[in-house]
């Protein structure tokens, strides 16, 4: 069954002069539970904003978006917390929070404190991604790699349907890169989490099985 459907999306941004500029026109494709998909396109053609708009952030102007079978739009802030988990590009750590906490946020959105299964999930997740050690640590304190470490758990610890990354190697050099792409692929795997990249690099997509691209404001399979 496809976790996700796009139908005739659309979507245009004022530009400024009161004139709308279209980012994005029938756009239609499905994504099936458990695929990684990568999205690529060069900078400025909307990778961000297809990926604002599948984790509900963003409304399209037109088209039809049917996420598990269902509008995700009628409930955003749900479905967000409990369906999707994301990816930054800059990672987006809380600083007065540690390690431990910043991954148990999610947690934190829909309930007033973590389960000791949440707790338990969030510690097996940072040891897998070897941060472990780290977690009475301040973000502050971290290197680029293991900030990208801790921005994975946390996009994991509410074992989401959908994982959605925005350039999720765009601030490491080519090892923890590297290591950050074979991990996310790994953990998703694992669990038939279907998983979304975009990225304006040949080299992080091709860590992704099935490639799509941003071509003439539309999405077309590479
Ligand atoms: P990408 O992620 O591929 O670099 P974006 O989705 O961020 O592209 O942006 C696509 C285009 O839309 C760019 O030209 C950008 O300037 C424009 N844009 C993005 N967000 C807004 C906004 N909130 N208002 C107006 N224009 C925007
Ligand atoms: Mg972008």
């Amino acid at each position: 069954m496809a976790l996700i459907e796009l139908k005739g999306i659309q979507k245009s941004y004022p530009d400024g002069s009161g004139r709308s500029n279209t980012i994005l026109r029938d756009v239609s494709f499905s994504v099936e539970k458990g695929e990684s998909v990568a999205v690529t396109g060069p900078s400025g053609s909307g990778k961000t904003t297809l990926l604002r708009m599948l984790g509900t952030l963003l409304e399209p102007d037109e088209g039809t978006y049917l996420l598990d079978g269902e509008n995700p739009f009628a409930n955003p802030y749900e479905v967000r917390n409990r369906k999707i988990g994301f990816v930054f590009q800059d990672h987006r750590l809380l600083p007065q929070y540690t390690v431990l906490q910043n991954v148990l946020l999610p947690c934190l959105a829909i309930s007033s404190s973590a389960s000791q299964d949440q707790i338990a999930y969030a510690r097996s997740l940072m040891s897998r991604t070897g941060i472990e050690a780290l977690e009475a640590q301040y973000p502050s304190t971290l290197s680029g790699g293991e900030a990208g470490r801790v921005a994975l758990c946390r996009a994991l610890v509410m074992q989401p349907l959908l994982v959605l990354a925005d350039e999720p190697t765009g601030q490491l050099d080519s090892d923890n890169a590297g290591a950050i792409l074979s991990l996310l692929t790994e953990l998703v795997k694992e669990r038939s989490t279907t998983l979304i990249m975009v990225t304006h690099s040949e080299q992080t997509a091709a860590a992704a099985a099935r490639r799509l691209c941003i071509e003439n404001r539309t999405v077309i399979e590479k």
